[in-house]
């Protein structure tokens, strides 16, 4: 599944690419999963609005609206366009002569001759139109140190479980968590409540780091996750100890081991890790 860096390197790619471009038509499949709004209130928003924007917020990426012309004085001017990639979701900026690929469920022609094409083989992708859409939760690239210290105060639950949170911090998921908690030095199963606020501060400063190394590197690639080109990430090379079960700690040598907490998968180093 697509976690923070991914979708960054996702919304700034469309973003590069579309923003400015004009919405002439959209086509939407048969599948009721990925639509999360109606397809006729999906069609009704996008048609004939222009892209301003395209960015992300949390998990999700967010395509900016605008209306012109009596449009925009009939229905308001402003308007959302929400995707969520589910676990095998891609938003690609396709050629109208390239071949439709199999398990497309949307696709939007724009007034450049290029379309935009949502394809989820799984279909656990959303799309969905708002007008002031809140993904919930605290943005980890800008939260303050204060307030990601109280995110975390007084939970029982697993350090990892609370960073799984999306109604915490919005965005992380299962491999930035683990590579986060390696840097700071804390298990996975530490109850949130036990860290001190100097572990805090470090998980605080590592989330970032790791985040930010990641979207320099256009994300990790594991499962089928490519950007709006077609194009792999290449942070997975980084990873210390996601997916490494059975491998040798980087640091000290030591075996990483795997554990299962709530549900999911956690990798941690038993020296580096307390
Ligand atoms: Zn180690």
């Amino acid at each position: 599944m697509p976690e923070l860096p991914e979708v960054e390197t996702i919304a700034r790619g469309l973003a590069s690419r579309v923003t400015g471009d004009f919405i002439e038509s959209v086509w939407l499949g048969s599948k009721p999963e990925p639509l999360k709004s109606s397809a006729a209130e999906i069609a009704a928003t996008l048609q004939s609005r222009r892209i301003a924007d395209v960015h992300r917020m949390g998990k999700h990426i967010v395509f900016e609206l605008v209306g012109e012309g009596r449009r925009a004085r009939r229905s308001g001017a402003k308007a959302q366009w929400i995707v969520h990639l589910g676990m095998t979701g891609s938003m690609l900026v396709c050629k109208p002569d390239a071949e439709i690929a199999k398990h497309t469920h949307a696709v939007v022609k724009l007034a450049s001759g290029r379309e935009l094409r949502f394809v989820d083989p799984r279909r656990f992708g959303r799309l969905s139109v708002a007008r002031d859409f809140d993904a919930g939760g605290c943005e980890p690239l800008d939260v303050k140190l204060d307030r990601f210290i109280s995110l975390f105060h007084g939970r029982k639950t697993p350090i990892k479980s609370a960073l799984l949170n999306q109604k915490l911090l919005r965005g992380v998921g299962n491999i930035y968590a683990d590579e986060s908690l390696f840097r700071a030095g804390i298990r996975p199963r530490r109850r949130a409540a036990s860290l001190t606020r100097e572990n805090l501060r470090r998980l605080y400063k590592s989330v970032q780091e790791v985040l930010k190394e990641a979207i320099s590197l256009g994300g990790s690639s594991v499962s089928d996750y490519v950007d709006s080109d077609g194009q792999e990430g290449s942070f997975q090379l980084q990873h210390r100890v996601y997916g490494r079960e059975g491998e040798r700690c980087r640091a000290c040598k030591k075996v990483i081991k795997r554990v299962v907490i709530a549900g999911r998968s956690s990798h941690y180093c038993p020296r580096c890790q307390k």
